[in-house]
């Protein structure tokens, strides 16, 4: 059998910085597991532009399509902000998840116990939160159509649709449902089925696929205003959450924010299975190129890590190694080895970001 490929675009900003400490956890799994992979790099965003004069050149695009998953670092910077809208950096990373049909994203909220002070929550509300929202990433609110803005009359008028077809809610119910089955096995969904006609069909689709296919996952469905409030008065009642577009984008900022700092934060944004079987993937923290601290060796390299950490687990069925990734990061937290995003006290001194990731392979060891 061959290699499991990654096409790894590291971008712009600290994207090279943190995808370089990913490399020497790529490197460990090469030299302690049976899985070699075959590596290649290449550029998005700024980086891509700077080259080709577009965000994601073509050659790029059909490389992704054609490797077992993506890992992207980051993209944009202010040298690009006055670019014209269709070269801009951002249009590499939305052109990669359109043609590569990435319609479910998953964003985890995991609150590492080392951390629990930095969530604005109560420490014993998120101490030990492990939960995964799942967000419908390719319909809804934002390619709904008609849309735009058009004169009535006098005024202006503002028009977006929320537009749902059944087979876009059955897939994304489908991947919620997988994913709690690998988990504790529970699916809370989420929509407006109280105002909105697209919630009472949300619904009624979720409970289809979920009585012919996943009768044995546990479900359950709340007003996605009540999922709000819940996420922030009990979070721990949740395992997987599954949502549209909309609310998935505030649901999971707000959740993700329950765990305290943004380099902290991986996701991953899973297509169809290919014929390998293996989910369209693309593996990204949630963070930005962080401009104010590029070049600077201060970015905290996790969020990339644990992106790859998710590679592991839902490419390439390597649970073991992701957890293993995962609990390297949690013992370097725990030892007290802090980026400076993670300080708490007072003349505490931070690592550099070299220094955090090789403190997470000296953890693997
Ligand atoms: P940002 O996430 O880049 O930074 C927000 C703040 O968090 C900054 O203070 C930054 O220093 C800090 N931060 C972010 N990641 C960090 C890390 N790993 N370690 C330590 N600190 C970290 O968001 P922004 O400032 O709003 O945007 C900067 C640029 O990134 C913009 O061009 C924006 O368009 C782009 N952006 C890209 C993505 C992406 O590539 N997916 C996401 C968000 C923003």
């Amino acid at each position: 059998m061959s290699n499991p490929s990654l096409l790894i675009l590291p971008g712009d900003g600290i994207g090279p910085e943190v995808m370089a400490e990913v490399q020497k956890v790529i490197d460990w799994i090469g030299a302690n597991t049976d899985t070699q992979f075959d590596v290649t790099y290449d550029l998005v965003g700024g980086a891509a532009y700077d080259k080709h004069g577009v965000a994601l050149a073509d050659e790029t695009m059909e490389r992704a399509q054609a490797v077992d998953a993506v890992l992207l670092g980051a993209v944009g910077g202010p040298k690009y902000d006055n670019l014209d809208f269709a070269v801009k950096p951002e249009r590499g990373l939305l052109r990669l998840r359109k043609e590569m049909d990435l319609f479910s994203n998953l964003r985890p909220a995991q609150c590492f116990d080392a951390l629990a002070d930095f969530s604005s929550l109560k420490k014993d509300i998120v101490a030990g939160l492990d939960i995964m929202i799942v967000r419908e990433l390719t319909s809804g609110s934002y390619f709904g159509e008609p849309r735009g803005i058009f004169q009535d009359g006098n005024e202006r008028v503002g028009i977006n649709t929320h537009r749902y077809t059944e087979s876009e809610i059955a897939r994304a119910a489908r991947s919620a449902f997988e994913l709690a089955r690998r988990r504790s096995n529970k699916v809370c969904s989420m929509e407006k089925a109280n105002v909105m006609e697209a919630g009472i069909l949300w619904r009624d689709v979720v409970n289809e696929v979920h009585q012919a296919e996943y009768a044995d996952v546990e479900l359950s469905h709340m007003y996605a205003d009540n999922g709000a409030m819940q996420l922030v008065r009990a979070p721990k009642q949740f395992d997987v959450i599954l949502t549209d577009n909309l609310f998935g984008d505030i649901l999971s900022d707000c959740a993700a924010m329950l765990t305290g700092s943004l380099g902290m934060l991986p996701s991953a944004s899973l297509g169809a299975p290919m014929d390998n079987g293996r989910p369209k993937a693309l593996y990204e923290p949630v963070h930005g190129s962080a401009p104010d601290i590029a070049g600077q060796g201060k970015a905290n390299p996790s969020a990339c890590i644990l992106s790859f950490a998710m590679a592991l687990r839902y490419s390439f069925d390597m649970g073991d190694a992701a957890t293993k990734v995962e609990q390297a990061v949690e013992q370097v937290l725990a030892d007290g080895v802090r980026t400076a995003d993670l300080l708490q006290a007072e003349g505490q001194k931070p690592v550099s970001t070299s220094e955090m990731g090789d403190a997470i392979v000296a953890a693997l060891n």
